[in-house]
């Protein structure tokens, strides 16, 4: 057999079992996108051939290093580091850094992989890449947490750049990281360019950069909704998270009228059975990104609320749900609690959050299910709209941003219909979305021909 020769869809997963030994997030991931592709490619030869699919799921390089700095009390501490660049076939690398103790290759892996489809998504001109350390910053001084930015930015900054790979922030990473990480770039590099976004708006930043993940995944949620002649309005969602994605996605359900009913960290989940209004977003907003506090603490400010340690939010009943937090945080035990309970819709804030299970779950009950590389690529596709800014030395106008956004957010919506709509009317996002973002990659990876 030619090696170019059609290899089936279990001998092709063997294949990435054996060649990423002990890295099951990644196996995951890419399992997931190759069964769509898979049906898609069946009878297109030219895929085959060319070995595209293969090509995707080998990064184009991955880049390890050692990242020493001092803590408060001078013992000298070593992390590990990374950086995977994708693939860079429709723009520069573009992917966040993520700070937290579970980070491995294979974590980063899978999400410079995701990254990929999800830039490709966004209609922008984004390659896919993620990089990040296993290095957690809690508990950390401000001085700490600034040395260890900068140590992790003597190495990346020789493989970064504006029009090469440009990283954001991601789990851990948030303003105060980019902001230390982007001063020792510039000081090493003496350029001022947009080499990472999520900046401060003084420094380059775009305004709604920080609250684009989540909004957008809520735009998201709401167009599957109209698809069914459905709204928010009145409507009971459970959402996972406190960070970044999880307060905004909060945030964007209130403005559109609908009632939030929990939020979880790492620690368990609040349950509010009022409701967690604007008010109550605001005090979670100070005391997790301020104050860098507990969930927990939530039911002291507000009394009637419940705190379930060590549970993820899902057996609470709910119309919609937004897993915000982390990946493989939804099971499948949690998706039929959510289906059993009349869940309507889910849209996920965070990255591969549902595991093969629960997404097949979903599936099988046919109701909406928005994955990660659709509903949450609001923040990369304002990511890339900073890049733009940067390269005009021009700052938008809020206004045009939102408007942009909710564009951005339709047009990865309309794409997912266009090629998920089954022949019953029924939409798999999951399919829609795994073929529109691997569609635009192949077409210009066949035009670069055998690189
Ligand atoms: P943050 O660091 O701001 O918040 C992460 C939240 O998830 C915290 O509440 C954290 O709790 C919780 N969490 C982290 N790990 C776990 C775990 N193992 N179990 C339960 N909860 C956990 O990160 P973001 O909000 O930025 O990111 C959340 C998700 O969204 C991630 O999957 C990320 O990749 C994805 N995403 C983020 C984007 C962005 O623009 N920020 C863009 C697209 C996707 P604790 O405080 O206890 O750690």
């Amino acid at each position: 057999m030619a090696i170019t020769d059609h290899v089936d869809l279990p001998t092709f997963i063997e294949g990435v079992q054996k060649r990423n030994p002990g890295q099951p997030e990644f196996v995951q991931a890419v399992q997931e996108v190759a069964q769509d592709i898979y049906d898609f490619i069946a009878d297109k030869e030219e895929y085959h051939h060319y070995q595209i699919l293969r090509r995707i799921a080998e990064p184009d390089r991955i880049v390890s290093f050692r990242v020493c700095w001092e803590d408060d009390n001078h013992n000298i501490r070593v992390q590990r580091g990374w950086r995977v660049q994708n693939n860079n076939a429709i723009g520069p690398y573009k992917g966040g850094i993520r700070f937290h103790p579970s980070v491995t290759e294979s974590v980063l892996k899978f999400l410079a992989f995701e990254q990929t489809f999800k830039n490709a998504l966004t209609g922008l001109p984004m390659g896919g890449g993620k990089g990040g350390a296993n290095f957690n910053p809690k508990g950390k001084s401000d001085h700490e947490v600034m040395r260890f930015c900068q140590s992790f930015m003597t190495e990346l900054y020789r493989h970064v750049g504006a029009d090469v790979d440009v990283p954001a922030g991601d789990i851990g990473v948030g303003g105060r990281e980019i902001g230390y990480m982007f001063g020792q770039y510039k000081r090493i590099t003496n350029q001022f360019t947009g080499v990472l976004t999520g900046k401060g708006l003084e420094y380059g930043g775009s305004l709604i950069r920080t609250e684009a993940t989540g909004y957008g995944a809520v735009y998201f949620l709401a167009a599957m909704l109209r698809g069914r002649g459905l709204n928010l309005e009145g409507r009971r969602a459970v959402i996972s998270g406190s960070g970044n994605v999880a307060t905004h996605a909060a945030e964007k359900v209130v403005q559109l009228g609908g009632k939030v009913l929990t939020l979880s960290d790492s620690e368990g989940f609040i349950h509010d059975p009022d409701g967690i209004d604007q008010e109550k977003i605001d005090w979670v907003k100070a005391h997790k990104t301020r104050r860098r506090g507990r969930i927990s603490k939530y039911v002291e400010a507000f009394p009637r609320a419940t705190f379930h340690p060590n549970l993820p939010p899902w057996g609470v009943p709910c119309d919609v749900a937004l897993p915000c937090a982390t990946q493989n945080e939804l099971l499948g035990m949690d998706a039929r609690a959510l289906v059993s309970n009349g869940c309507i819709a889910v849209a996920e804030g965070a990255n591969m959050p549902t595991n093969l299970e629960g997404v097949h779950v979903f599936k099988e009950a046919r109701i909406l299910f928005a994955p990660g590389k659709a509903a949450n690529a609001g923040g990369v596709a304002v990511s890339g709209l900073e890049m733009s800014q940067n390269s005009e030395r021009r700052a938008w106008k809020e206004a045009e941003l939102q408007q942009l956004l909710l564009d951005i957010m339709e047009g990865i919506h309309a794409r997912c219909l266009e090629h998920g709509r089954q022949p019953d009317g029924h939409v798999d996002y999951v399919k829609g979305a795994n073929i529109a973002g691997f569609k635009k990659v192949a077409d210009a990876m066949l035009a670069f021909g055998v690189v």
